[in-house]
C-alpha cells in the first residue's frame, strides 16, 4: 500500500461490449473460466484497433531494406510498470471482468496483445520490451501464490514469471512491492524469470555492492544495420527500507537513484552501448511520500536532469499516464524522453529511437514516446491459458464463504463517518492483540486500534460474506503489530490524520465527498481509532480539529498509555505518521491482518455490527455534529 493510488475504484460502468457476435460456447466458458471468450479475438481486429488509438505504423520497413551504412533506422522500445499481479482483465473482488469508469481495462494479457501487434508492425528484432516493477502482489492472484499456496513450498511457477517468460520480456526492474512477502520469496520469483530482474540501488547493507543485477545491456540484430547495443540500468524505489523495513532491515539498503544512476551509466556507457535506458520504479514528481531522511521517493524527472547519458527513461511507482515527458539534461542539454504507463497493464508505453550512423558509430537523433490503451484490443488467448488453471483456483478460493453477517455493511461513507465495516478491521485487530498481550507486562493497559478506509466500495453483503469480500475490503498485504502510545501521542497522531479533510465553513452544504483527500492525501492515510472518542472539527484548520479526546467517558490523560493495534506500513513510517514509527512495538508476529479477518470471521460464523460497531468519532464544523 505504498503508492498512492492502488486503490481499486470500481464505478459502475457498464461492461463494454467487445464485440457484437456471441460465441457460440460462451456460457459455458464463462462459468468453467471465469473469463470472457469475447475478449479472444484476431491480431487484424487489434491492428485497426490501434490505428484508431493513433498508432502509425512504421515508415521505417523501407528503409530496412534499403540498408547500409549511413542510414537512420528507428527502434521501439515498449514498457509495461506497476502490473501488480494482473495476469488477465478479472477482477477478483467483484468477480467479474475488470471495468472502470474510463473503460480501461487490465492485464498482461491485453498487454500481450499490443506487443505482438507491434512487433509484427515493426520487425521484432527492432523492438525491445521493459517493464518497470510492482509486478508480484496487488490482486489476490498476487497473494495467493504467496501466501496461501506459496510458490516457495509448491514449486509452482508464479503466474507473473509464467507471462512475462512468455511475452519475452528484455528486462524487469524491481518495485516496492516486490519486498511484500519477503527475500526468499522474491528470490524464488526470480529465479523463475527468463529476464534479468534490475535494481542497482538495492545494495548489500552497508556496502554499495548491489544486491541483484544492476543492468543489463541488449544487441540488437537489424538485418542490413550494424548491431545496436541497448544499455538498461534498473533501479527501485528507496522507500522500500520503511515500507518492507521487517524484510529488508540489516540485509538491504536502498541508495539514492540519481547517485546510484551517475555511478553506474558511465560504466554501461564504457562497455561501447549506443544508447542507455533506465527502467526506474519512482515517480516523476520530485517529491516524497516519506520524510527527507530517506533519498527521494518520485525522482524520475530529476534522474533525467542531473545524470548525462541517458537516452529513454521508462518509469513507475505513481501509476500515473505520462505518455511522454520530456526534461532536458543540465549537464548535456541533450533531451531526455521519460514514459509512465499508468498501472495493471491499462496502459502500453512505446519509446521510438531514431538512431544514424555517424563515422560508423551509432548516434540517437530522435526520442519520443506515448502510450498505447491496452483497451483498444483483446485479451491473447495464449497468456490466458498459460494461467488459467491458477486463475480458476484464485476465484474459487475467494468466493468460499467465511461467515453470514446480519446486514448488508458498506465502506461508501467510510471516509467521513465511522462505519461498522471499519470498525470490523478494528475489532479483530483489538481482539487478536488483547490474546497476544494476555499475561504480558502490557496486559493492562487500554489496547485501542487503527484502520483506514482502503476502498470505498468494500461491501459485506447481508447473509453469506466470502474471502472476496473481505479481500475486497483490505486490499493490502499488511500484517498487524502493536505499539505503545501515550494520550498525547495520539491526539498528535489523530491531528495528523484529520489533515486529510479541507478546512470547511459551518454554513457551507453538505458535500463530504468534497471535503477529503486534502493535500493529496489518500483515503489509505485517513486512519480513525477504535477505543477513544473523538470529534474531527473541520471547520477548524489543520492542526487544531481534533475535540473531546477521551476515554471510558474522561478526557484521555496526555501521560496515559495505550497499546495500539496497526498495520506493518503505517508503524514502519509510511505515511508519515507521528510517533508511530518510534513507540515500542509490544506485538509483531507476522500476522497478515486480512488472514487475521477471515480467521475471526470463520470462528464467529456470524457478522453482526451489534457486536462491534460503535461510533467513536464524527466530523463537526463549530462542535455542531456534521450528520
Ligand atoms: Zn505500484
Ligand atoms: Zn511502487
Amino acid at each position: 500500500m505504498t503508492d498512492e493510488t492502488h486503490l481499486h475504484r470500481h464505478a459502475a460502468a457498464p461492461e463494454p461490449r467487445w464485440c457484437s457476435c456471441a460465441v457460440p460456447d460462451e456460457a459455458a466458458q464463462e462459468h468453467r473460466s471465469g473469463l470472457n471468450r469475447r475478449g479472444f479475438l484476431t491480431g487484424v481486429t487489434a491492428a485497426s484497433a490501434l490505428a484508431a488509438a493513433g498508432w502509425v505504423a512504421t515508415p521505417e520497413k523501407a528503409s530496412a531494406a534499403a540498408g547500409g551504412v549511413g542510414k537512420s533506422v528507428t527502434i521501439t522500445i515498449m514498457g509495461t510498470s506497476d502490473i501488480h499481479s494482473h495476469a488477465v482483465n478479472w477482477d477478483y473482488y467483484k468477480d467479474a471482468a475488470y471495468t472502470d469508469k474510463a473503460g480501461n481495462v487490465v492485464g498482461l494479457s491485453r498487454v500481450s496483445s499490443v506487443v505482438n501487434q507491434i512487433r509484427a508492425d515493426r520487425g521484432r528484432e527492432r523492438t525491445l520490451l521493459f517493464d518497470a516493477g510492482d509486478t508480484i502482489q496487488g490482486t489476490p492472484l498476487g497473494f495467493y501464490y504467496a501466501t496461501v499456496e506459496p510458490i516457495t513450498q509448491t514449486g509452482a511457477t508464479h503466474p507473473m514469471a509464467a507471462q512475462i517468460n512468455a511475452l519475452g520480456y528484455d528486462a524487469v526492474a524491481l518495485g516496492n512491492h516486490e519486498f511484500n512477502y519477503g527475500l526468499d520469496f522474491l528470490d524464488t520469483w526470480i529465479s523463475q524469470m527468463d529476464a534479468p530482474v534490475l535494481g542497482a540501488n538495492a545494495v548489500r547493507a552497508g556496502t554499495t555492492v548491489p544486491a541483484y543485477t544492476p543492468y543489463t545491456i541488449k544487441t540488437m540484430k537489424i538485418p542490413g544495420y550494424k548491431p545496436i547495443k541497448v544499455g538498461v540500468l534498473g533501479l527501485t524505489n528507496p522507500g522500500i527500507v520503511i515500507w518492507d523495513k521487517a524484510h529488508v532491515s540489516g540485509t538491504l539498503e536502498v541508495l539514492d537513484i540519481v547517485e546510484t544512476a551517475k555511478r553506474w551509466v558511465p560504466v554501461i556507457r564504457d562497455q561501447g552501448v549506443d544508447l542507455v535506458v533506465v527502467s526506474v520504479h519512482s515517480g516523476d514528481s520530485g517529491t516524497s511520500s516519506y520524510g527527507t531522511d530517506l533519498p527521494n521517493e518520485n525522482a524520475a524527472g530529476i534522474l533525467a536532469e542531473q545524470v548525462p547519458g541517458i537516452d529513454a527513461i521508462l518509469f513507475g511507482h505513481a501509476h500515473k499516464d505520462i505518455p511522454q515527458r520530456f526534461v532536458t539534461n543540465a549537464q548535456t542539454g541533450q533531451q531526455v524522453v521519460l514514459s509512465e504507463p499508468m498501472c495493471w497493464g491499462q496502459r502500453l508505453s512505446v519509446f521510438d529511437i531514431e538512431l544514424q550512423q555517424v563515422k560508423g558509430k551509432w548516434t540517437v537523433v530522435s526520442r519520443k514516446s506515448t502510450n498505447l490503451n491496452t483497451n483498444t484490443v483483446q485479451d491473447d488467448p495464449a497468456m490466458v491459458a498459460l494461467v488459467q488453471a491458477q486463475h480458476d483456483a484464485v476465484v474459487t478460493y475467494v468466493n468460499k464463504p467465511v461467515a453470514t453477517s446480519t446486514e448488508e455493511l458498506s465502506a461508501a461513507e467510510s471516509c467521513w463517518k465511522d462505519t461498522a465495516i471499519l470498525d470490523y478491521v478494528n475489532a479483530v485487530q483489538v481482539d487478536t492483540v488483547s490474546k497476544a498481550i494476555a499475561g504480558t507486562a502490557e496486559a493492562s493497559l487500554p489496547v485501542v486500534s487503527i484502520a483506514a478506509p482502503f476502498n470505498r466500495q468494500a461491501t459485506f453483503p447481508a447473509g453469506e460474506v466470502t474471502i472476496r469480500d473481505v479481500a475486497g475490503l483490505y486490499i493490502y498485504d499488511n500484517t498487524l503489530m502493536a505499539s505503545v502510545l501515550t494520550g498525547a501521542q495520539i491526539k498528535d497522531y489523530l491531528e495528523y490524520s484529520a489533515k486529510y479533510f479541507q478546512q470547511v465553513a459551518p454554513g457551507a452544504p453538505v458535500d463530504p465527498a468534497s471535503w477529503t483527500n486534502a493535500l493529496n492525501t489518500p483515503d489509505y492515510n485517513y486512519d480513525q481509532f477504535s477505543g477513544v472518542t473523538y470529534d474531527v472539527d473541520i471547520a477548524q484548520p489543520q492542526g487544531s480539529r481534533i475535540q473531546n479526546l477521551s476515554w471510558q467517558g474522561a478526557p484521555v490523560d496526555p501521560a496515559q498509555k495505550f497499546v495500539v493495534a496497526v498495520n506493518n506500513y503505517r508503524q514502519s513510517g509510511g505515511g508519515g505518521f507521528p510517533h508511530i514509527a518510534t513507540a515500542p512495538v509490544v506485538y509483531n508476529a507476522q500476522v497478515a491482518i486480512r488472514e487475521a479477518i477471515v480467521a475471526y470471521a470463520s470462528a464467529a460464523g456470524t457478522i453482526d455490527p451489534a457486536d462491534f460497531h460503535v461510533v467513536n468519532w464524527k466530523l463537526t464544523r463549530n462542535g455542531v455534529s456534521v450528520f
